[in-house]
Formats: C-alpha cells, structure tokens, sequence
C-alpha cells in the first residue's frame, strides 16, 4: 500500500476516534512516543532495524516473517509486531 494513502486511511480513523469516543491529539501524542521508546530509542520508530530473532531457536529471520524459517515457530504474536 502506498505511505500517503496508509497516511490517510489513519487520519480517517483518527478523525473518527476522536468523533465518536472524545479522545484528544494529546492523548495520541504521548502513546506514539510511549511506543516509540519501546525498543529504547526516541527515533521516531516502534522497533530497531535488522533481523526479528526465533525465541525458539535464536536464528535471524526478515523481519516481516510469521513463521520462523528455521524451526517453523511462531514468531510474530502480536497484531502489530
Ligand atoms: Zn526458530
């Protein structure tokens, strides 16, 4: 999908969040950065660069694999990993 349409698409829900439960850009603000320094650095992303590492099997697999090419585990658990 393009960047700008996926831009787009979030500041539709964005829009409709705040409409229809009241929630506030501040709110929002602080989530992004909470999310943000979750892989401990204040760079604008969730997560680091570089490899999704098995927890199984330790290997190094792209990060946008669910499935550990390795051993075959699941390594992507969560929606938004
Ligand atoms: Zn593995």
């Amino acid at each position: 999908m393009e960047t700008h349409r996926l831009a787009l698409i979030v500041e539709a829900m964005w829009l409709i969040m705040k409409d229809k439960y009241g929630l506030e850009d501040d709110e929002l603000m602080a989530r992004m950065a909470e999310l943000d320094l979750s892989d401990g650095a204040a760079d604008g992303k969730k997560e680091k660069a570089g490899p999704r590492r098995c927890h199984k099997c330790n290997r190094p697999n792209a990060r946008a694999s669910v499935f550990c090419l390795y051993c075959g585990e699941l390594i992507r658990t969560k929606p938004f990993d």
